[in-house]
């Protein structure tokens, strides 16, 4: 390629960049080995919204902020851990076609991309954990790496297809996961003008719409990001192996308490296929407390579990 041409691909290629900010599918490629460098264009919103944490200094704090971060870091959390990875990823239950869709929606307000994005990384994560092709190992490629570095390159941007023919025949899905920063925009508006009602309606609670929006969704999602990615780098790093699975995951309570169960990944390399991923009574898995109700609700069913012949079958490995 000469310099000219180089020079002249640079403005296309950035303006292709910003419209992937909205439409994913606007640059979206088959996964690549060569791509392995920082999309660092695709990435601005990213850095941006680490960046915008910074806005407490100018709206600074109110308890009502702290608590509305708290709770949308909940929600999402469970969004992530029994929408994205046990239901889209592992079908470890079933939903209506309606529950499914509030689960997408939920799961895309976390700002983790889409539902189709999320499952096809994720199931390739099962099928080559720690090997090379398992983009997300912090054995093969380090920690930074596997904690957010392969989020930002355009080989993770790609979305693998042929891993989730049976969520891409739904139309809905795929729009959500097409345009997945639109939840994530409407949530941030709503935030705002939630903070500005409340400021005029109600001053005592100290509350504008800038800090709702600084607390309730910037703050909220690089926490939520940051601990999520923390079962990718940390996850297979520290903790105990009950089960000589055949990658490096780890079971860790720290990261269990604060992922609400996600935390147990040995067991869940061992049988990924199960809605609940504390095997024994003190694993503390708040997210299969959560799906246990709502199937008490009837909003789903068949929770799968793991055979408990199966469980006590594999020799531990201490470590
Ligand atoms: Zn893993
Ligand atoms: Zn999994």
């Amino acid at each position: 390629m000469t310099q000219a041409s180089t020079r002249s691909s640079l403005p296309r290629r950035m303006m292709g960049a910003m419209v992937s900010w909205i439409d994913t599918r606007a640059t979206d490629t088959t996964p690549d080995a060569d791509d392995d460098r920082i999309d660092w264009i695709r990435v601005l919103p990213f850095i941006g919204m680490h960046l915008a944490c910074l806005g407490v200094l100018w709206t600074g704090f109110s308890w009502f902020a702290l608590w509305t971060a708290l709770a949308m870091y909940a929600i999402r959390m469970f969004a992530i851990t029994a929408g994205y990875h046990r239901y889209f990823s592992h079908r470890a239950f079933r939903a209506p076609r309606s529950v499914q869709f509030v689960l997408a929606v939920l799961g895309a307000s976390a700002v983790q991309r889409g539902p189709l994005w999320w499952a096809a990384h994720h199931r390739n994560h099962h099928r080559h954990a720690d090997q090379p092709a398992d983009v997300h190992s912090p054995v093969q490629h380090g920690f930074w790496h596997s904690h957010m570095g392969w989020f930002l390159t355009r080989r993770g941007f790609a979305t693998d297809w042929s891993k989730i023919p049976d969520l891409a025949r739904y139309p809905e899905l795929r729009l959500l996961d097409r345009f997945d920063i639109l939840v994530p925009i409407a949530m941030a508006a709503g935030l705002f003008a939630l903070g500005s009602v409340l400021h005029a309606t109600n001053p005592a609670l100290g509350v504008t719409g800038g800090q709702l929006l600084v607390w309730g969704f910037f703050i909220s999602t690089v926490v939520l990001f940051h601990v999520t990615g923390s079962i990718n780098s940390l996850g297979h790093r520290f903790g105990s192996r009950r089960y000589a699975t055949r990658d490096e995951s780890r079971n860790n309570l720290w990261l269990a308490l604060l992922t609400f169960g996600e935390g147990w990944h040995n067991n869940h390399h061992f049988y990924p296929g199960a809605a609940r991923q504390g095997f024994r009574w003190w694993e503390v898995d708040l997210t299969y407390y959560l799906l246990r109700g709502m199937a008490a609700m009837r909003l789903i069913d068949r929770l799968k579990t793991v055979p408990p012949g199966l469980r006590r079958s594999v020799p531990g490995r201490a470590r």
